[in-house]
């Protein structure tokens, strides 16, 4: 198969590349590399199996330029900051909502039939029952990031409906793992760094969700895919349990050795305006499917801290 990843540079999408390659397909990578870093990348670009198309999905002709001969396209690209959306409003408007037009249309003019959606969990809102099955509903998003990806998803499944495309849409809990390049994982590994007295915590603390290793989400993904076939395939990927933002901060403090240092909580329900204070997705559905994952949220955070240490030098 010779499969299109947008934001193939990227944490997410460099391991499934890594699936993607060692399974034997052939890879083209569209990403402007703003978030993403080449050398995720680059062992496979050296040896001829991925071709990166640098490029913008906000771009159609770039879109476009990448998609010539490709049988399924991975729709990965996006920005990943939830939090940019409350200082910039039209960020996710352009790299969600109108990229993903420019992606299936770019599709529906190459006779591209499969597509696989990376959306998120927060497109349920924060008033849905925990865990979240997938046909709960309506889904009212909180965040401009979460809206975007809920139009990203009613754009795919109107391409499906009208022109005959196939989708598999994934509403992700929060991936952590090793190259991770954001979330509160890295983020407090930063901040130790800079100052190891002392550890601010956005929120009160208590905030509560669901993590996945990236590993298990992208087996998750290529396992789900081959094991469903509908021309619309909808399904939640996460692990069963939880974890609260002040026990990643315990766990992030043990794993950098920095013992003195205070946990400062800046306070408030939530870590930032259209933040979703607790979540857990319901994984009944991708568990039908034969999958299961390896590691539960605290496993993931620990294996992800001794991971990020490493990279980010501690
Ligand atoms: P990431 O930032 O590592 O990956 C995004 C990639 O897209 C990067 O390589 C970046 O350079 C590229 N990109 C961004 N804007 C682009 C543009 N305009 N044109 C071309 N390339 C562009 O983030 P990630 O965590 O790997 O996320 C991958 C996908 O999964 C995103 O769609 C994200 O919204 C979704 N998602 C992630 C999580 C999570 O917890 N990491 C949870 C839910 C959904």
């Amino acid at each position: 198969m010779r499969a299109l990843v947008t934001g193939g540079a990227g944490f997410i999408g460099s391991h499934l590349i890594d699936r993607l390659i060692s399974r034997g397909d052939e890879v083209v990578v569209l990403d402007n590399l703003s978030s993403g870093k080449i050398e995720f990348i680059q062992t496979h670009i050296d040896s001829g199996s991925v071709v990166l198309h640098e490029g913008d999905i906000t771009n159609f002709d770039d879109v476009h330029g990448a998609m010539e001969g490709i049988d399924c396209v991975f729709h990965l690209a996006a920005n990943p900051d939830i939090r940019l959306g409350t200082k910039i409003t039209d960020t996710d408007l352009k790299q969600g909502t109108i990229a993903t037009y420019n992606i299936v249309e770019s599709m529906r003019r190459c006779e591209v039939k499969k597509i696989v959606f990376a959306s998120s969990s927060v497109v349920y809102g924060e008033n849905a029952p925990m865990p979240t099955p997938e046909n709960h509903g309506p889904c009212m998003p909180i965040s401009l990031y979460g809206a975007s990806k809920q139009a990203g998803e009613g754009l795919i499944s109107s391409w499906v409906g009208t022109f005959g495309l196939q989708a598999w849409i994934f509403r992700f809990a929060n991936i952590i793992g090793h190259r991770g390049t954001h979330g509160v994982i890295f983020d407090f590994i930063h901040k130790l760094k800079a100052d190891p007295s002392r550890l601010e915590v956005l929120g009160n603390g208590l905030q509560e969700k669901s993590y996945m290793e990236v590993g298990d989400c992208v087996d998750g993904i290529l396992h789900v895919m081959e094991n469903s076939n509908e021309s619309l395939n909808l399904f939640n990927l996460g692990s069963h349990d939880t974890a609260s933002v002040s026990r990643i901060a315990e766990i992030v403090i043990e794993e950098t050795n920095c013992k003195d240092a205070k946990i400062e909580y800046t306070g408030g329900d939530r870590g930032w305006a259209g933040d979703i204070p607790r979540a857990m997705l319901g994984i009944d559905k991708m568990l039908s499917t034969g999958y299961d994952v390896r590691y539960n949220s605290e496993d993931a955070i620990r294996h992800t801290a001794k991971c990020l240490i490493e990279e980010i030098g501690l």
